[in-house]
Protein backbone atom coordinates (compact mmCIF):
# COMPACT_ATOMS: atom_id res chain seq x y z
CA UNK A 1 0.00 0.00 0.00
CA UNK A 2 2.83 2.22 0.77
CA UNK A 3 4.19 2.20 -2.93
CA UNK A 4 1.42 3.45 -4.64
CA UNK A 5 2.02 6.80 -6.21
CA UNK A 6 -1.79 8.04 -6.41
CA UNK A 7 -1.78 9.93 -2.50
CA UNK A 8 -3.26 13.40 -3.11
CA UNK A 9 -2.15 16.65 -1.40
CA UNK A 10 -0.88 17.01 1.55
CA UNK A 11 -2.69 20.02 3.62
CA UNK A 12 -0.77 23.00 2.79
CA UNK A 13 -2.77 26.01 4.92
CA UNK A 14 -0.29 25.85 7.88
CA UNK A 15 3.52 24.99 8.02
CA UNK A 16 3.55 22.33 9.66
CA UNK A 17 1.18 20.13 7.90
CA UNK A 18 2.86 21.08 4.56
CA UNK A 19 6.41 20.09 6.03
CA UNK A 20 5.21 16.67 6.76
CA UNK A 21 6.35 13.54 4.51
CA UNK A 22 4.04 12.71 1.88
CA UNK A 23 5.36 9.09 2.06
CA UNK A 24 4.45 8.56 5.62
CA UNK A 25 1.76 5.63 5.89
CA UNK A 26 0.96 3.88 8.88
CA UNK A 27 -2.32 1.39 10.03
CA UNK A 28 -3.26 -0.19 13.33
CA UNK A 29 -5.80 -2.65 13.67
CA UNK A 30 -6.83 -3.65 17.17
CA UNK A 31 -9.42 -6.31 17.80
CA UNK A 32 -11.91 -7.28 20.37
CA UNK A 33 -8.94 -9.51 22.27
CA UNK A 34 -6.63 -6.51 22.23
CA UNK A 35 -4.69 -8.40 19.57
CA UNK A 36 -2.44 -5.46 17.30
CA UNK A 37 -1.64 -5.63 13.85
CA UNK A 38 0.07 -2.91 13.13
CA UNK A 39 2.07 -1.87 10.19
CA UNK A 40 4.58 1.51 8.22
CA UNK A 41 4.57 4.43 10.71
CA UNK A 42 2.44 3.40 12.89
CA UNK A 43 3.93 5.05 15.99
CA UNK A 44 4.73 8.46 14.19
CA UNK A 45 2.59 11.10 16.24
CA UNK A 46 0.79 13.30 13.51
CA UNK A 47 -1.75 15.95 13.81
CA UNK A 48 -4.98 14.32 14.75
CA UNK A 49 -6.78 17.28 13.62
CA UNK A 50 -10.86 16.83 12.62
CA UNK A 51 -10.71 12.99 14.68
CA UNK A 52 -10.50 15.38 18.38
CA UNK A 53 -13.87 16.35 17.36
CA UNK A 54 -15.20 12.47 17.71
CA UNK A 55 -13.87 12.84 21.40
CA UNK A 56 -15.17 16.67 22.03
CA UNK A 57 -18.63 15.58 20.77
CA UNK A 58 -18.15 12.48 23.49
CA UNK A 59 -17.37 14.32 26.40
CA UNK A 60 -19.56 17.16 25.81
CA UNK A 61 -22.35 14.56 25.26
CA UNK A 62 -21.46 13.44 28.49
CA UNK A 63 -21.73 17.13 29.86
CA UNK A 64 -24.93 17.86 28.78
CA UNK A 65 -26.63 15.05 27.36
CA UNK A 66 -29.04 15.62 24.63
CA UNK A 67 -29.01 19.21 24.95
CA UNK A 68 -26.63 19.34 23.13
CA UNK A 69 -28.77 18.39 19.72
CA UNK A 70 -30.09 22.02 20.66
CA UNK A 71 -27.19 23.77 19.77
CA UNK A 72 -26.15 21.59 16.61
CA UNK A 73 -27.72 19.39 14.64
CA UNK A 74 -26.47 15.77 13.35
CA UNK A 75 -27.79 15.50 9.45
CA UNK A 76 -24.85 15.59 6.70
CA UNK A 77 -23.96 18.47 5.76
CA UNK A 78 -22.91 17.88 2.01
CA UNK A 79 -20.62 21.20 2.01
CA UNK A 80 -16.72 21.58 2.63
CA UNK A 81 -15.64 20.87 6.06
CA UNK A 82 -15.38 24.91 6.85
CA UNK A 83 -18.17 26.28 4.54
CA UNK A 84 -20.43 29.27 5.93
CA UNK A 85 -23.29 29.11 3.56
CA UNK A 86 -25.49 26.85 5.72
CA UNK A 87 -25.05 28.34 8.49
CA UNK A 88 -27.37 31.68 7.60
CA UNK A 89 -30.18 29.31 6.30
CA UNK A 90 -30.41 27.67 9.51
CA UNK A 91 -30.23 30.62 12.00
CA UNK A 92 -26.64 29.57 12.93
CA UNK A 93 -27.42 25.89 13.79
CA UNK A 94 -24.56 23.64 12.81
CA UNK A 95 -25.32 21.08 10.45
CA UNK A 96 -23.20 18.33 12.47
CA UNK A 97 -20.87 18.20 15.10
CA UNK A 98 -18.00 17.00 12.53
CA UNK A 99 -18.03 20.13 10.40
CA UNK A 100 -15.62 23.14 11.77
CA UNK A 101 -19.13 25.36 12.60
CA UNK A 102 -20.39 22.67 14.71
CA UNK A 103 -17.11 21.53 15.97
CA UNK A 104 -16.49 24.97 17.46
CA UNK A 105 -19.62 24.46 19.36
CA UNK A 106 -19.85 21.53 20.56
CA UNK A 107 -15.90 23.03 22.08
CA UNK A 108 -18.24 25.88 23.48
CA UNK A 109 -20.21 23.85 25.16
CA UNK A 110 -17.22 22.01 27.28
CA UNK A 111 -16.28 25.78 27.32
CA UNK A 112 -19.31 26.75 29.62
CA UNK A 113 -18.29 27.32 33.04
CA UNK A 114 -14.50 27.39 33.16
CA UNK A 115 -11.38 28.84 31.96
CA UNK A 116 -10.16 28.31 28.59
CA UNK A 117 -7.08 26.22 30.06
CA UNK A 118 -9.32 24.47 32.27
CA UNK A 119 -11.34 23.04 29.76
CA UNK A 120 -8.57 22.04 27.48
CA UNK A 121 -6.92 19.73 29.78
CA UNK A 122 -10.18 18.52 30.36
CA UNK A 123 -10.46 17.50 26.89
CA UNK A 124 -6.63 16.61 27.09
CA UNK A 125 -7.49 14.45 30.08
CA UNK A 126 -9.81 12.36 28.09
CA UNK A 127 -8.29 11.80 25.34
CA UNK A 128 -5.48 9.92 27.54
CA UNK A 129 -7.67 8.22 29.85
CA UNK A 130 -9.88 6.92 25.99
CA UNK A 131 -6.36 5.95 25.48
CA UNK A 132 -4.91 4.77 28.23
CA UNK A 133 -1.72 6.31 27.42
CA UNK A 134 -0.83 10.01 29.60
CA UNK A 135 1.96 10.61 27.56
CA UNK A 136 -0.06 12.03 24.65
CA UNK A 137 -0.28 15.92 24.09
CA UNK A 138 -0.66 18.98 22.08
CA UNK A 139 1.16 20.18 19.43
CA UNK A 140 1.86 24.20 20.49
CA UNK A 141 3.56 25.35 16.93
CA UNK A 142 0.30 23.31 15.18
CA UNK A 143 -1.80 25.39 17.45
CA UNK A 144 -0.34 28.26 16.97
CA UNK A 145 0.24 28.14 13.32
CA UNK A 146 -3.71 27.35 13.48
CA UNK A 147 -4.86 30.54 15.87
CA UNK A 148 -2.92 32.98 12.98
CA UNK A 149 -4.41 31.74 9.90
CA UNK A 150 -7.69 30.48 11.20
CA UNK A 151 -9.37 33.65 9.89
CA UNK A 152 -12.46 31.45 8.18
CA UNK A 153 -12.98 29.47 11.57
CA UNK A 154 -12.85 33.07 13.46
CA UNK A 155 -15.93 34.04 10.92
CA UNK A 156 -17.62 30.93 11.74
CA UNK A 157 -17.71 31.44 15.24
CA UNK A 158 -18.64 35.36 14.93
CA UNK A 159 -21.69 34.53 12.83
CA UNK A 160 -22.74 31.91 15.16
CA UNK A 161 -22.06 34.32 17.92
CA UNK A 162 -24.25 36.64 16.27
CA UNK A 163 -27.41 34.23 16.68
CA UNK A 164 -26.35 33.36 20.48
CA UNK A 165 -25.15 29.81 20.00
CA UNK A 166 -21.58 30.30 21.49
CA UNK A 167 -22.38 31.56 24.58
CA UNK A 168 -18.23 32.21 25.36
CA UNK A 169 -15.92 35.02 24.16
CA UNK A 170 -15.30 34.08 20.19
CA UNK A 171 -11.62 33.95 20.94
CA UNK A 172 -11.96 31.60 24.23
CA UNK A 173 -13.91 29.02 22.24
CA UNK A 174 -11.79 29.19 19.18
CA UNK A 175 -8.25 28.58 21.10
CA UNK A 176 -9.64 25.97 23.03
CA UNK A 177 -10.95 23.98 19.45
CA UNK A 178 -7.90 24.96 17.38
CA UNK A 179 -5.36 23.64 20.47
CA UNK A 180 -7.92 20.51 20.56
CA UNK A 181 -7.23 20.16 16.86
CA UNK A 182 -3.39 20.63 17.45
CA UNK A 183 -2.87 17.15 19.55
CA UNK A 184 -0.72 15.00 18.24
CA UNK A 185 -0.99 11.50 18.10
CA UNK A 186 0.32 8.04 16.36
CA UNK A 187 -1.76 5.76 14.67
CA UNK A 188 -1.25 3.07 17.97
CA UNK A 189 -2.97 5.31 20.21
CA UNK A 190 -5.52 6.68 18.27
CA UNK A 191 -6.38 3.16 17.33
CA UNK A 192 -6.71 2.40 21.47
CA UNK A 193 -8.77 5.62 21.84
CA UNK A 194 -11.29 4.24 19.33
CA UNK A 195 -12.14 1.07 21.01
CA UNK A 196 -14.48 2.11 23.69
CA UNK A 197 -16.75 2.73 20.30
CA UNK A 198 -15.67 0.04 18.74
CA UNK A 199 -17.24 -2.20 21.91
CA UNK A 200 -20.57 -0.76 22.85
CA UNK A 201 -19.15 2.16 24.98
CA UNK A 202 -16.59 0.06 27.04
CA UNK A 203 -12.86 0.14 26.88
CA UNK A 204 -12.07 -3.93 27.08
CA UNK A 205 -8.58 -3.14 27.63
CA UNK A 206 -9.10 -0.78 31.16
CA UNK A 207 -12.88 -2.67 31.56
CA UNK A 208 -14.17 1.44 31.89
CA UNK A 209 -17.48 2.19 30.66
CA UNK A 210 -16.38 5.82 28.90
CA UNK A 211 -19.95 6.23 27.43
CA UNK A 212 -23.56 3.94 27.84
CA UNK A 213 -23.98 1.46 24.53
CA UNK A 214 -27.02 3.67 23.01
CA UNK A 215 -24.55 6.61 23.07
CA UNK A 216 -21.52 4.68 21.82
CA UNK A 217 -24.03 3.31 18.65
CA UNK A 218 -25.35 6.82 18.19
CA UNK A 219 -21.58 8.44 17.63
CA UNK A 220 -20.58 5.90 15.40
CA UNK A 221 -24.21 7.08 13.33
CA UNK A 222 -22.67 10.33 13.09
CA UNK A 223 -19.49 9.24 12.49
CA UNK A 224 -20.89 6.84 9.49
CA UNK A 225 -22.81 9.94 8.10
CA UNK A 226 -20.90 12.99 8.64
CA UNK A 227 -17.19 11.70 9.31
CA UNK A 228 -15.40 12.42 5.89
CA UNK A 229 -17.47 15.94 5.38
CA UNK A 230 -19.00 15.73 1.92
CA UNK A 231 -16.96 12.41 1.23
CA UNK A 232 -19.39 10.83 3.75
CA UNK A 233 -21.42 9.45 1.32
CA UNK A 234 -17.99 8.43 -0.71
CA UNK A 235 -16.63 6.81 2.16
CA UNK A 236 -19.80 4.61 2.99
CA UNK A 237 -20.03 3.04 0.00
CA UNK A 238 -16.57 2.18 -0.46
CA UNK A 239 -15.18 1.07 3.51
CA UNK A 240 -18.75 0.89 4.71
CA UNK A 241 -18.27 1.80 8.52
CA UNK A 242 -18.44 4.90 11.01
CA UNK A 243 -14.94 6.61 10.24
CA UNK A 244 -13.62 10.65 10.96
CA UNK A 245 -10.99 12.07 9.13
CA UNK A 246 -8.85 14.85 9.56
CA UNK A 247 -6.77 17.47 7.17
CA UNK A 248 -3.50 15.77 9.06
CA UNK A 249 -4.38 12.76 6.38
CA UNK A 250 -5.67 10.20 9.80
CA UNK A 251 -8.42 8.31 9.99
CA UNK A 252 -10.25 6.63 12.98
CA UNK A 253 -12.48 3.49 11.82
CA UNK A 254 -14.55 1.30 13.84
CA UNK A 255 -15.86 -2.50 13.07
CA UNK A 256 -18.51 -2.21 15.65
CA UNK A 257 -18.00 -5.59 17.72
CA UNK A 258 -14.83 -6.12 15.81
CA UNK A 259 -12.52 -3.88 15.43
CA UNK A 260 -10.66 0.14 16.28
CA UNK A 261 -8.86 1.15 12.89
CA UNK A 262 -6.31 4.04 12.66
CA UNK A 263 -4.62 5.11 8.98
CA UNK A 264 -2.39 7.46 8.32
CA UNK A 265 -1.38 8.75 5.18
CA UNK A 266 -1.18 12.83 4.89
CA UNK A 267 -2.10 13.08 0.93
CA UNK A 268 -5.61 14.21 1.09
CA UNK A 269 -8.27 13.94 -2.10
CA UNK A 270 -10.65 17.17 -3.05
CA UNK A 271 -13.28 16.74 0.13
CA UNK A 272 -9.88 16.67 2.83
CA UNK A 273 -10.01 13.51 3.48
CA UNK A 274 -6.66 10.79 3.24
CA UNK A 275 -6.65 9.33 -0.12
CA UNK A 276 -4.42 6.27 0.74
CA UNK A 277 -6.00 6.22 3.73
CA UNK A 278 -9.40 5.60 2.97
CA UNK A 279 -8.02 3.19 0.25
CA UNK A 280 -6.48 0.83 2.60
CA UNK A 281 -9.49 1.09 4.36
CA UNK A 282 -11.32 -0.27 1.76
CA UNK A 283 -9.04 -2.85 0.72
CA UNK A 284 -9.24 -4.07 4.33
CA UNK A 285 -12.72 -4.11 5.46
CA UNK A 286 -13.32 -5.85 2.37
CA UNK A 287 -10.84 -8.75 2.94
CA UNK A 288 -12.04 -8.66 6.54
CA UNK A 289 -15.64 -8.77 5.60
CA UNK A 290 -16.17 -5.61 8.33
CA UNK A 291 -18.54 -3.16 6.36
CA UNK A 292 -21.44 -3.10 8.50
CA UNK A 293 -23.45 -3.16 5.40
CA UNK A 294 -22.99 -6.83 4.84
CA UNK A 295 -19.68 -8.87 2.96
N1 LIG B 1 -8.06 22.58 12.33
C1 LIG B 1 -8.66 22.36 11.05
C2 LIG B 1 -9.58 23.49 10.75
O1 LIG B 1 -10.30 23.89 11.61
C3 LIG B 1 -9.39 21.05 11.08
C4 LIG B 1 -9.94 20.66 9.77
C5 LIG B 1 -9.96 19.16 9.52
O2 LIG B 1 -9.19 18.40 10.10
O3 LIG B 1 -10.76 18.74 8.71
O4 LIG B 1 -9.58 24.03 9.66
Amino acid sequence: MRQRPDRGEVATYIPELARVDPQAFGLVVIDADGSVAAGGDSDVAFSIQSISKVFTLTLALGMVGDRLWRRVGREPSGSPFNSIVQLERERGIPRNPFINAGAIAVTDVILSGHQPREALGEILRFMQFVADDPSIAIDERVAASEQRTGFRNSALANYMKSFGVIENPVDFTLGVYFHHCAIAMTCRQLAKAGRFLAHSGRNPATGHFVVQPERARRINAVMLTCGHYDGSGEFAYRVGLPGKSGVGGGILAIAPGKASIAVWSPGLDEAGNSHLGRIALEALTKRMGWSIFGV
